[in-house]
């Protein structure tokens, strides 16, 4: 479905959402999700929820605990999102302001332009060079003040160089914020949490709807000092993560995360054998770290 917006800001006069195209086939993973379902134990707390009369604590605490104890990050450095789109929407919202411009590597996640215009800011795209890295002296020059990386890449699946990432972080001026979006950091075993954590203009966005399993739920969160988390917060508004998803989320960053790391190996080994069989019949991939991999085909 996708809604044209027939009346109210004249800036989207014309505009469209997100279309989701139904793929036409008996077997879809188009939406790169965990092919194994859910963590049992996060099953096992939503089954334990005897009601929803009452609301969910308003910006999660027990869940910032748990990623804290997941990703290595203090509580105060982390916030949460009806999906990590809630967070990027919401980072977009209050980093870049109306008018304002948000630089985007192409191709990337399709949602970052449509937020950043859903925002009243200007998105701009900036193609990747010819082997999928990023152009960073393009992506500096758009002088955005919001800078979308995405590392693995949707949908190219490669990871990002970690001295490009240092080098944009590095050159950026302080008026930028980088959002690096790690939606599936897990299949990568690499991640710029550390710059997030050390650099006070770094903002990494995670999800549990790829490697944890729980894409229904809708619940992801970012890592980032405590005046970019304050601001995403104050965007974003309390209540976001469902108390359904919170149960289910600390259950699969606790007792799920055997089951996860097993099925994420499971998957790593599937990329490589689908990469090996391109391979043999002369197709060639681009190199994935992701749970997916992109390749050309007649
Ligand atoms: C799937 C995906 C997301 C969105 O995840 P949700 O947490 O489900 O909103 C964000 N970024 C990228 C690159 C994705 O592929």
């Amino acid at each position: 479905m996708s809604t044209q917006i027939v009346r109210g800001r004249r800036d989207l006069s014309g505009f469209r959402g997100y279309a989701v195209s139904p793929a036409g086939c008996r077997i879809d993973l188009s939406d790169n999700t965990n092919a194994w379902g859910m963590p049992p134990a996060a099953g096992q707390a939503l089954a334990a929820i005897e009601s929803t009369n009452r609301y969910p604590s308003p910006y999660s605490d027990e869940l910032k605990e748990a990623i804290a104890g997941y990703t290595g990050a203090p509580p105060e450095m982390i916030t949460t999102g009806c999906g990590s789109d809630d967070v990027l929407d919401s980072a977009i919202r209050v980093f870049a302001g109306p008018g304002e411009a948000v630089a985007y590597p192409v191709p990337t996640f399709p949602m970052i332009p449509l937020f950043a215009r859903l925002n009243g800011s200007v998105p701009i795209a900036v193609p990747m060079t010819a082997g999928f890295s990023l152009d960073i002296d393009a992506m500096l020059a758009s002088d955005a003040r919001v800078l979308y990386v995405c590392s693995p890449n949707n949908p190219t699946g490669n990871a990002i160089a970690r001295e490009d990432l240092e080098s944009l972080v590095r050159r950026s001026s302080s008026e930028q914020v980088i959002i690096v979006d790690e939606a599936y950091a897990e299949f990568a075993g690499a991640t710029a949490i550390d710059l997030a954590t050390s650099c006070d203009r770094v903002i990494v966005t995670r999800t549990m709807s790829k490697a944890f399993g729980l894409a229904g739920l809708r619940v992801g969160y970012a890592l980032g000092s405590p005046a970019l988390v304050a601001g995403i917060e104050t965007s974003r508004g309390p209540y976001k993560v469902s108390a359904m998803g919170e149960r289910a989320a600390i259950a699969a960053l606790t007792e799920g995360l055997d089951w996860v790391n097993e099925h994420v190996a499971l998957a790593i080994e599937n990329r490589r054998r689908l990469e090996r069989a391109l391979l043999d019949r002369g197709i060639t991939a681009v190199r994935s770290s992701a749970n997916f991999v992109w390749f050309r085909i007649d």
